[in-house]
């Protein structure tokens, strides 16, 4: 008999990660499990769900946390022994008038948008099954157009993220190095743009394509990892002014997390509609 599929969606608790289990719960042949950093938050939101006639499971995930993401991925390997769909949409934003200093905001969104999903990539891949599915939801700011600091050093920097060679490594340290400079005044120096939140989305779409590079090399056939922009929408972290619904917001993300076997979807930079983006030149859509 084969293995009863599993899928994962992170910050699954609210927003487009809520909408997204909606979809799966409907679309997904396997069980669902609803992730949230708090488990009041996250247990309500199954039950939300119940209400309207779904069902997921949860379990307890905070991508900031190591011994919270090695606790669920113990618990996935010991229960299913594998992983079929991962959505890696956890995420924060500072508000625009917020008065956190900039370094501090860097290091916080950078720490959790960028090492906590790498983390969880790393304790969940190992348990990926063949023609498992894993999209991140990036952002239209983490396109790598928008790394717009002082010329020429982002265009040098421009060059390294698009570069098809670049390491995780080399990624890693970029990412380190804009805290750094966003700490000591000297990111826009640096090629950095002025946003802290976009720095890290840009930084999770890199290191989407550094993922799919490995993966076309494992043993483990069709592994797909894309990345994608869910539009701007209506959920709290955009204040409510976004003006996409979060069902509308939900489209390319449960699409990736739903392609098929042997799709040639793979690497990608998506956007809200589905359509494939280029990464490294755009030109991007408009923004709705
Ligand atoms: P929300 O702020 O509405 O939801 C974010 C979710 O992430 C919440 O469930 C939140 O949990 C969770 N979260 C935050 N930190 C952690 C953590 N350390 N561990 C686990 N979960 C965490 O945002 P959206 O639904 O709008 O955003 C979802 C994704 O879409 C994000 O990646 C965002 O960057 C991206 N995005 C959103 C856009 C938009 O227009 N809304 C546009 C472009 C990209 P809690 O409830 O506990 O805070």
């Amino acid at each position: 008999m084969a293995p009863q599929k599993v899928a994962v969606v992170t910050g699954a608790n609210k927003g487009i990660g809520f909408g997204v289990m909606k979809e799966l719960c409907q679309k997904f042949d396997g069980v669902v499990y609803l992730t949230a950093r708090d488990e009041g938050r996250g247990q309500a939101a199954v039950e939300e769900l119940k209400k309207l006639g779904l069902s997921a499971r949860f379990h307890q995930l905070d991508i900031d946390d190591a011994a919270s993401i090695s606790r669920f991925a113990e618990y996935i390997k010991k229960t299913y022994d594998g992983l079929d769909v991962l959505v890696n949409n956890a995420a924060i934003a500072y508000k625009h008038d917020s008065t956190v200093p900039f370094g501090e905001q860097a290091e916080n969104t950078i720490r959790i948008n960028f090492f906590g999903t790498l983390a969880v990539c790393d304790a969940l891949f190992p348990l990926l099954r063949p023609h498992a599915r894993v999209i991140t939801v990036s952002s239209c700011v983490g396109h790598l157009t928008k790394v717009t600091g002082d010329e020429p050093a982002a265009k040098a920097l421009r060059d390294k993220l698009a570069s098809p060679s670049l390491t995780r490594k080399e990624l890693c340290d970029l990412m380190n190095q804009f805290v750094q400079t966003a700490k000591d005044g000297t990111w826009k120096a640096a090629g950095w743009q002025s946003s802290t939140y976009s720095a890290s989305k840009v930084g999770v779409s890199a290191l989407s394509r550094i993922q799919q590079k490995a993966f076309d090399t494992d043993s483990r056939p069709d592994l797909v990892i894309n990345h994608c922009h869910p539009g701007y929408v209506n959920t709290d972290m955009t204040s409510h002014k976004g003006p996409l619904s979060v069902e509308q917001g939900s489209v390319s993300t449960s699409y990736a997390a739903l392609l098929p076997p042997n799709t040639e979807v793979r690497g990608q930079f998506l956007w809200h509609d589905k359509q494939v983006v280029d990464w490294v030149n755009g030109p991007t859509p408009s923004l709705y």
